[in-house]
């Protein structure tokens, strides 16, 4: 393919609305391996697009979730689980804890040593058998959030963290999330924070920037959009030295 080819073909494939706040005006915000960036320019949301097929996103996560390594760090993971849900429990109406997104169930282990009746659903199979052999006293589903158990549901305190970013259809995941959840439930969320003060001007030069694991960049701006769209209500978002977004909320 000649550079004129790529060119066209790329214009060809320009974003016509951004998925989050609906504007259409846009800033290409740069190519990283292979997979075009942009901008949007009104609420900040950076993206990649097209989005990727599902194939080649699950072909990726094949070596992305080799889990050996991970293992090694996951006491350390529990520990900070466990700061992490002390601090906020008190704003969960209840003790039904969910992690969407658990991985090898380190959030919920953390969740059950403090009590909490934890369980979590991760879409990966490797990941999921790891925690119920490591930690057998959570509930684990491998699979997606419309795939929960009917009787997985009414849930106090939710987890996401550092998995919005990986969503092809964020707006699906998290409304299907939402499902699960009672009225007045807390949402604790993590994702790379496209806003924050480090993040290179040259945005893929940004270390969150690796496509096609992380897909969806937001700010906090498009972080409550995308919340409030889906009738959750934003408490706070706490301050991060590093280039994290982190944010609470209540489902209204
Ligand atoms: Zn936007």
């Amino acid at each position: 393919m000649s550079d004129t080819e790529i060119q066209l073909s790329g214009e060809a494939a320009a974003p016509s609305a951004c998925i989050i706040c609906g504007g259409g005006s846009f800033r290409p915000a740069g190519i990283s391996s292979g997979y075009r960036i942009f901008k949007c320019t009104n609420c900040g949301f950076h993206f990649v697009y097209p989005t990727p097929p599902l194939s080649e996103i699950a072909a990726i996560y094949e070596k992305y979730s080799s889990n050996q390594h991970y293992a090694a760090k996951a006491e350390r993971k529990v520990l900070r689980a466990m700061k992490q849900i002390r601090r906020y429990r008190h704003l969960a109406p209840g003790n039904r804890f969910i992690d969407f997104g658990c991985n090898i169930g380190t959030a919920v282990e953390a969740a059950t040593r403090l009590g909490l009746d934890a369980y979590g659903v991760d879409i990966d199979e490797e990941s999921v058998g790891i925690a119920e052999r490591e930690y057998p006293r959570g509930h684990y589903h491998a699979g997606s959030p419309e795939s929960l158990p009917a009787d997985w549901k009414d849930f106090d305190f939710a987890f996401m963290i550092e998995v919005i970013e990986h969503l092809p259809d964020p707006h699906a995941y998290v409304e299907a999330m939402k499902a699960r959840l009672r009225p007045g439930a807390l949402l604790y969320l993590t994702t790379p924070d496209a806003g924050h003060w480090r993040v290179p001007r040259d945005f893929v030069k940004w270390h969150e920037v690796f496509p096609p694991q992380h897909l969806h960049f937001f700010t906090r701006d498009a972080m409550r959009r995308i919340l409030t769209a889906h009738g959750f209500e934003v408490i706070r978002f706490i301050w991060s030295p590093k280039s994290r977004l982190k944010v609470l909320a209540r489902k209204t």
